[in-house]
């Protein structure tokens, strides 16, 4: 059963094909600055050599139409024609409190979507358009989405209400949603597979440490708190983003320099972060080379972040009454030996502690406490895109 998965943005379209009969992907690509000047196709099938295109790609449907044509060209393609394609899955950003699990796709679900579009501009508009560009190219081919929001709707309430009236939830929706659900869902499953545990016997604090960051508390495989909120802004500090700070902040910010709405939306979403914070960069990378030449706002940024990270984990082990496992994915988590080491000075009170040998590793799934910990600590990669096809055939299936 092969099953392709569809990731768009506004400019992009990030692409795997599956053989679900071992989960192997049999090719992925990425397809960037659609509809801008400068657009291209890569292509990289599992074991032939990558294809690079460039050509104009003004709109999504025109890229699911190049995407089509290189899975299954002659020489580049890994499958003889689309009609091997049996579903296609989508990665939703918001579904709102529409959805809790992932769905096949109808226009009743087009229409939830777009009802989320204003909690989620960037995000769910082009997901419309990537769905709409499958659903035209491939009208008999069934399609589902997978929701970043969807694991989180397990939250209670309240963990999820604000302490705003009540009448900004009844009417605006206003509430915390939670982001990266599909990452916490797949490391938190493997987490209590590598503690030789079913999903329902464990407590999890998942750290998806990347460009965005967020924490989620996942109890008995339910997610009970997260730390992103109405929007992907709240909880850590992260690469360009403030996440959590005083919200008298912004009003005061916005008389005293005079900024409107979408000014303030700007500086707090593009502006801040460790980006802001350090001068340099938004990336890791470079604050952490900056840092180790000496730059002391670099260094700054590193220590704000580990420290935010830590007091989240402290306070999700308290949410759940203990903690079983902690876990380091995305960008910064899988690869960054130096920032885990960070974190985790100062958790040793939850019955933890790190391996600094097996800690300086990149992007490995593998345990890096000490041995005999009880809590344990463990990198595992992510793989959201497994998620999306996993779902996908399940709901095929059914
Ligand atoms: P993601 O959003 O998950 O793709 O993560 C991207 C971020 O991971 C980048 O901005 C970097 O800051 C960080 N990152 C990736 N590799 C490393 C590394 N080797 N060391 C430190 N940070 C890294």
């Amino acid at each position: 059963m092969k099953i392709l998965v569809v990731n768009c943005g506004s400019s992009s379209l990030k692409y795997q094909l599956f053989d679900m009969t071992n989960e192997d992907v049999l090719a992925k690509g990425l397809v960037e600055r659609i509809g801008l000047n400068g657009a291209l196709l890569t292509h990289q099938p599992a074991e032939k050599e990558k294809h690079v295109i460039t050509t104009d790609i003004p709109n999504h449907s025109v890229a699911i139409r190049l995407v089509l044509e290189a899975l299954t060209n002659a020489s580049h393609g890994v499958i003889k024609s689309m009609d091997e394609i049996v579903a296609v899955g989508h990665r939703g950003v918001h579904g709102g409190e529409a959805f809790s699990d992932s769905v096949i796709i109808t226009p009743e679900v087009i229409k939830a979507i777009e009802a989320c579009s204003e909690m989620a501009p960037l995000h769910n508009p082009p997901n419309i358009l990537g769905i709409n560009a499958c659903a035209a190219i491939m009208p008999k081919t069934p399609q589902a989405v997978v929701f970043d929001t969807a694991f989180h709707q397990t939250v209670p309430k309240y963990a999820f209400m604000y302490g705003l009236p009540y009448e900004a939830y009844e009417k605006h929706g206003i509430r915390r949603y939670g982001f990266h659900g599909t990452s916490h869902k797949y490391v938190s499953q493997r987490a209590a597979a590598l503690l030789g545990k079913k999903p329902n016997e464990v407590k999890i604090i998942t750290c998806h440490l990347g460009n965005g960051s967020s924490i989620a508390a996942v109890q008995n495989g339910k997610c009970v708190d997260t730390s992103m909120g109405f929007t992907p802004l709240e909880g850590l500090m992260m690469g360009t983003r403030c996440g959590d700070i005083d919200p008298a902040i912004l009003p005061y910010l916005m008389k005293k320099e005079n900024m409107s709405p979408d000014d303030i939306d700007q500086y707090i979403n593009k502006k801040s972060g460790v980006l802001g914070i350090s001068g340099v960069s938004s990336d890791f990378r470079d604050i952490e080379k900056a840092a180790e030449a000496g730059n002391e706002r670099a260094q700054l940024a590193l220590d704000m972040f580990a420290y935010k990270v830590r007091k989240y984990v402290g306070s999700y082990a308290a949410a759940m009454n203990g903690v079983d496992a902690i876990v380091f994915t995305a960008g910064l988590g899988e690869n960054s030996t130096s920032m885990r080491a960070d974190i985790t000075a100062g958790l040793e009170y939850l019955g933890t502690k790190l391996d600094p040998e097996r800690n300086n590793v990149r992007g490995q799934e593998r345990e890096i406490s000490v041995p005999g910990s009880r809590v344990k600590l463990f990198i595992i990669p992510t793989n959201e895109e497994l998620v999306i096809a996993r779902d996908t055939k399940d709901l095929c299936n059914a």
